[in-house]
């Protein structure tokens, strides 16, 4: 096996049709050494009933449907499609053909081409874009390229083939949350940058609203670095010792000038800007707090439902 494309699909009826031919007419020059593994992210539209069709009518060599029990996310998805995959090289592709396949088999054609790079990953060309939401996740990767140990390159995506090391890499961290882009930087390996502009989305809308990608950012956050637990430490220092010099402020105040403090309202807005940062370090650490409950529970990132394959070799159920 070549070439493995893994595309994770969460309500995808209205674009998987045109998907599906663009995907088989741009990989078939590649022989039958490739498979194209669908994730079915608990969709709750004609996303499986198609997906079993495809995988029963041989347009693709081979072909793979791991259907979840219920929506866990398209990390858990791009996991459960890592887990199947059995190419010497990887791809993870979405579904709604922002991401055109004939650029992943450029993209491939680009990996095989050159063996000194083990990634070609897919960045996005600046688009004219200046609506709050590129610019905050412009802030968020300013910031994170800041804290944490890792470098993300804006307007990297998932969009990438990989060669077997790198799949088999990824497979080795066990954090059932994930952050894969995160991941792909915290691995390592040699990584071609492949610009090209996405798409429009064919059918229906982002599946990601604002509070998804709050979520999501501060998934990638506490998830590669340790700094915002440092920052409270931080903060508090200067708190003391500004609290120190006012001290002695005041005592000079009283005992020499012989003015009478007046306290009300320095106590209350200091009590105020303490008790502010107080629940502000608090919130911080229970989010790392919450991450440690929750991968120690040892819960697995998702439950395959069912397993459909068009090879009889790969029908053995569970991951
Ligand atoms: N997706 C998924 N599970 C989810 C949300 C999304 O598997 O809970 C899939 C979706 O079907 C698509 C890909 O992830 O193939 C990217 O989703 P979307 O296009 O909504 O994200 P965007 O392109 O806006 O980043
Ligand atoms: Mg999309």
């Amino acid at each position: 096996m070549d070439l493995s494309v893994i595309v994770p699909c969460y309500n995808e009826a209205e674009s998987l049709p045109s998907f599906v031919d663009a995907a088989t007419s741009a990989f078939s020059p590649l022989g039958d050494s490739w498979e194209l593994i669908f994730v079915n992210d608990g969709s709750s539209d004609g996303t499986e009933g198609f997906l079993r069709a495809f995988v029963g009518s041989g347009r693709a060599p081979h072909a793979t449907l791991v259907n979840f029990s219920r929506n866990f996310g398209k990390e858990p998805a791009l996991l459960a499609g890592l887990r199947q995959a059995r190419g010497s090289a990887v791809a993870f592709i979405d579904a709604d053909l922002q991401q055109p396949p004939a650029t992943l088999v450029e993209m491939y054609r680009l990996l095989e081409g050159h063996d000194e790079y083990d990634v070609v990953a897919a960045c996005q060309r600046e688009r004219p874009d200046h609506s709050l939401r590129s610019r905050l996740s412009a802030g968020f990767y300013g910031l994170f390229n800041r804290v944490s140990d890792i470098t993300l390159e804006p307007g990297a995506s998932d969009f990438r083939v990989f060669r077997r090391e790198v799949a088999d890499a990824l497979l080795s961290l066990p954090e059932c949350h994930r952050f894969t882009k995160g991941l792909f930087a915290w691995v390592g390996f040699r990584t071609l940058p492949y610009p090209y502009a996405p798409d429009e989305r064919v059918s229906g809308k982002s599946r990601w609203s604002m509070r998804g990608l709050t979520r999501y950012a501060l998934e990638g956050m506490v998830s590669f670095t340790t700094v915002p637990l440092r920052i409270s430490g931080y903060v508090g220092a200067v708190a003391a010792v500004v609290g120190f010099v006012y001290i002695i402020f005041v005592l000079v105040d009283a005992l020499v000038l012989r003015n009478t403090p007046a306290g009300y309202p320095t106590l209350l807005s200091v009590m105020l800007l303490l008790g502010g940062l107080i629940l502000l370090s608090l919130g911080i650490i229970g989010e790392y707090v919450a991450r440690i409950y929750l991968e120690g529970k040892r819960r697995p990132a998702y439950i395959a439902a069912s397993i459909v394959s068009s090879d009889a070799t790969n029908e053995d159920g569970r991951p």
